[in-house]
């Protein structure tokens, strides 16, 4: 089912919309809830279910007003994301793609998450105090659910809080601010600002001893493939899950639509909580049009069977 895997790509999105309008006509026969129900009939479905699967992508966080440096108006100094998190970038210029980084970093001090974020972890540890289980499949990279209290979290593109050492591989968390001496009042936004042109030496370096390697951001970028294990773990939760929540990116587009069409294949029900519809998530599947902040806080709120 995933065969080259583009992040964030719009490449695969038209393979996936033509997928999805067979899987519209199979759940569209076998699972005859009514998908034009609301918000009531997506409670009785979330009063029964076990197992939930929350795939979030960028409109959570967007939520949160954190930038994603994509589509309109989406810059830093005069790049967009998809200029400077690829592979070729980091090895033509190592100091400007970690100035990039660095920034990213630095202003997440300023970010909270938002109703969303605490909506889904508060629901997973009520839930888990009754036997139940919330998991969350992430594209965001920014560790907001982790700050709102989520802990069964996959981050399918990896974290702008890990470092990866380019040498001997070695992955670790790192909440240093600055990452590295050298980037210290560096990465300034502005188009005007200045390359800080640190020499790779004084670039984060890897501390473990006798590497001394040269450590990059751990997250996936533009032309690389998803890490296997976590796609592992989410392809068992994916098989597990008796409810898929798709929360702030649309069902028909990346990475949702590499994922939900399998859980719908099985006849599970897929909720969206979006800011926009599409003629074809409308037909087949809940759908909660909206900021997330507003919509997800009621759908998994406290249900009246809930005992404990
Ligand atoms: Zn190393």
């Amino acid at each position: 089912f995933f065969p080259t895997i583009y992040p964030w790509g719009a490449f695969c999105s038209w393979i996936c919309i033509s997928k999805r309008f067979t899987f519209a006509h199979f759940l569209h026969d076998l699972c005859m809830r009514g998908f034009t129900a609301g918000l009531a009939h997506f409670r009785e479905e979330f009063a029964k279910a076990k197992h939930i699967a929350i795939i979030t992508g960028a409109g959570v966080s967007a939520e949160s007003g954190v930038p994603t440096f994509r589509g309109a108006g989406g810059y830093w100094r005069t790049w967009q994301a998809q200029d400077l998190a690829t592979p070729g970038a980091f090895s033509r210029d190592p100091s400007l793609v970690w100035e990039f980084y660095h920034y990213r970093r630095e202003v997440m001090s300023s970010k909270e998450p938002n109703p969303a974020h605490l909506a889904i972890a508060e629901c997973e540890a009520r839930l888990g105090q009754q036997g139940r289980s919330v998991v969350v499949i992430t594209q965001n990279i920014d560790e907001l659910h982790r700050r709102a209290g989520s802990k069964h979290v996959l981050e399918i593109h990896g974290s702008l809080f890990k470092t990866r050492c380019m040498s001997c591989g070695e992955v670790k968390e790192n909440y240093k601010s600055p990452v590295c001496p050298a980037l210290k009042g560096k990465g300034a936004p502005d188009p005007n600002a200045k390359e800080a042109r640190i020499p790779v030496e004084d670039l984060p370096r890897c501390d473990r001893q006798g590497c001394h390697g040269l450590l990059r951001p751990h997250v996936v970028w533009f032309g690389e493939t998803l890490d296997a294990d976590i796609l592992t773990s989410v392809e068992q939760e994916l098989e597990r899950c008796d409810l898929c929540l798709v929360v702030g990116t649309s069902s028909i587009v990346y990475p949702a639509a590499m994922f939900a069409p399998q859980v719908a294949a099985r006849g599970v029900c897929v909720a969206e909580f979006n800011m926009e519809s599409t003629p074809a998530t409308q037909r087949f599947m809940y759908h909660f049009e909206g900021p997330c902040g507003r919509t997800l806080p009621p759908a998994l709120a406290r249900h009246q069977s809930e005992v404990i």
